[in-house]
């Protein structure tokens, strides 16, 4: 199989996709320490014992991490080709990935969303590595986003770097903004679906991607 790289013409792709470093300097983090120490303090915590003095610099450096998304993947940049020969099958032959795990934070609260996604597509000249399937949702998901915005990043990367038949990415979230707020007590999951191409004029399609997904019948 031959490397390819794609041709990107969709700009919010590229730039998505795109190795930026993001310029945070040591002295601005230790500001942000700071902030967090005297909200940490006000809201009640005890930093002065040896478990917690640290504890701000240990927020601040997770959340960093945990918004890594930013950065970009540049490693997504690469697909294989392959034949598509045309013809009914190649319209109908699925790769399906999943569960893959993901943890992304709410933009509305900054709280942590957390759970599992499936991402089909239908090959036609390109196809991706299966764990680069995992590195595109963990590019969306650590970010600050709504689970809306995260599927639709995910199913319009895949369709416009892979040109395919047609892409499908299902999520089930966790969203502890309002479990742990107690505003919704029952129905702790939040699901969404995204079809692209095939799988949006073929219902027998996305029955067999839900299927899959371990949803329907
Ligand atoms: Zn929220
Ligand atoms: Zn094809």
């Amino acid at each position: 199989m031959a490397w390819y790289t794609p041709d990107l013409d969709d700009q919010d792709v590229q730039q998505a996709i795109e190795l930026r470093r993001r310029k945070v300097t040591e002295e601005q983090m230790r500001r942000f320490e700071t902030y967090v120490a005297e909200m940490f303090s006000a809201f009640g915590m005890d930093l002065s014992t040896p478990a917690t003095k640290d504890t701000p610099r240990r927020f601040v450096r997770a959340l960093y991490d945990v918004t890594e998304g930013y950065d970009g993947d540049p490693k997504l940049l690469t697909a294989f080709q392959t034949e598509c020969r045309g013809g009914p099958d190649c319209r109908l032959s699925q790769i399906i990935e999943g569960p893959i795990q993901f943890f992304a934070l709410c933009e509305h609260h900054a709280f942590p969303f957390h759970g599992r996604a499936y991402v089909g597509y239908i090959a036609h000249e390109h196809i991706i590595g299966i764990s680069k399937l995992t590195r595109l949702v963990r590019l969306f998901s650590k970010r600050f986003t709504v689970q809306e915005r995260l599927g639709r990043q995910i199913a319009d990367t895949l369709e416009a770097m892979l040109e395919p038949h047609g892409v499908a990415v299902y999520l089930e979230a966790a969203h502890l903004c309002t479990q742990m707020r107690g505003v919704r007590e029952t129905e702790p999951r939040t699901r969404t679906t995204f079809w692209r191409g095939e799988y949006d004029s073929n219902p027998s399609l996305r029955t067999e991607f839900l299927k899959a997904c371990g949803l329907g019948e």
